[in-house]
């Protein structure tokens, strides 16, 4: 047997304990995986307290994410001993995740563990981290770059997919300025290469259609009046990643910003992102984030001490990201 966190549904809400597994429990899928790390995400904090109708069977083993050893497969692409990662395909959602000692899984799922990255790491990155780089790739392909004049707004900046936005961009040579809701988080922004920082305040008010402008490009993971407000504050020709709703899912947006300058708004989807882009993506996070910088925005947690840690994330109270040590269950 195996340890593992299951949820079942009682009436409105879920109901999560720490179980013993056997193989025989898992889903079907070609590769057997023993889990080794995985992480806390936005996603995984509402799978948790059963929220968004994320889950719709019972039990389940959440956890979007996981980095472990390949066990066996009837695969060829994978072979006992592998190093491999999962993020997304609706992995702890839709089918049983990473918050076991063991997990089986489609192959076409996973990514090799790429030259320089280990599991640790790679789980710290998770996929709020994969989605930042994802953010950046579609500023690129945008045709943004670090020489032209103009600050990249992050918005969310003290959080998983913004903390590693700002590292990311910073160091690629970009000025970045960091939207928080935390003044304790300014001096963590500043290390991470932030150049300016703003209070989330100044950008979660209803806005004007359009306002002075202001912005290169932006990341934003808060949506709802913010994503709005960044909205109308771009320069000419600027391009927003949309990538998350911690603010709310709705967008009281006006075309004015797309009509008169030509803005770009760009969404991210990390869940169903291909096999090829995945690779890059991960490639890139191993050679553009350095490790020193990984290590200063993560917390470990053992897998036991989850729960609270999934409450803080949805009032916005984790600060960059969480890794989750599998093993201590
Ligand atoms: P997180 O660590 O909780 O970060 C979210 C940050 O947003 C918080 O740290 C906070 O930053 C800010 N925030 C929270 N509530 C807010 C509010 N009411 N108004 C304004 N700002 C607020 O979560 P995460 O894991 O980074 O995920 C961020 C968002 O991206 C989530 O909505 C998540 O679902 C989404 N996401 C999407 C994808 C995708 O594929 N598109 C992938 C991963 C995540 P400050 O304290 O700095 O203000």
């Amino acid at each position: 047997t195996f340890r593992g966190l299951v949820l079942r549904q009682q009436e409105k809400s879920v109901q999560a304990d720490f179980q013993n597994l056997t193989l025989d429990d898992l889903p079907d899928g070609d590769v057997l995986v023993r889990v080794r790390w995985s992480t806390l995400n936005y996603k995984d904090g509402m799978i948790l307290n059963g929220l968004g109708r994320l889950v719709r069977q019972y039990p389940h083993v959440p956890g979007v994410d996981f980095a472990g050893e390949v066990i066996s497969s009837d695969d060829p692409r994978y072979a006992p001993g592998d190093q491999v990662i999962l993020t997304g395909w609706r992995v702890g959602e839709a089918h049983w995740g990473g918050y076991a000692e063991y997990a089986r899984v489609k192959a076409d799922w996973l990514v090799p563990m790429p030259d320089g990255l280990d599991g640790a790491h790679a789980m710290a990155i998770g996929t709020a981290g994969f989605t930042s780089m994802l953010a950046v790739m579609a500023l690129e392909e945008q045709g943004v770059s670090p020489d032209q004049d103009g600050e990249i707004l992050v918005t969310g900046a003290a959080g998983g997919v913004g903390s590693v936005a700002v590292g990311l961009l910073s160091n690629l040579g970009y000025r970045v300025a960091a939207s928080t809701g935390r003044a304790d988080t300014h001096d963590y922004l500043r290390s991470l290469g932030a150049h300016s920082i703003l209070d989330r305040s100044e950008l979660s008010e209803a806005s004007k259609p359009l306002l002075s402008e202001r912005w290169l490009g932006a990341v934003d993971s808060v949506g709802s009046t913010t994503l709005a407000h960044v909205l109308s504050e771009m320069k000419y020709h600027g391009v927003v990643a949309a990538c998350g709703l911690a603010g709310g899912p709705d967008l009281p947006a006006t075309v004015l910003p797309f009509l008169l300058r030509g803005v770009r708004l760009i969404g991210i989807d990390s869940v169903m992102c291909p096999y090829e882009k995945r690779v890059t993506a991960w490639k890139r996070l191993t050679q553009e984030l350095p490790m020193d910088q990984l290590d200063a925005v993560t917390t470990k947690v053992g897998l036991r001490d989850i729960l609270p840690w999934g409450e803080k994330i949805l009032k916005g109270q984790v600060r960059g990201r969480l890794l989750i040590d599998v093993q201590d269950c």
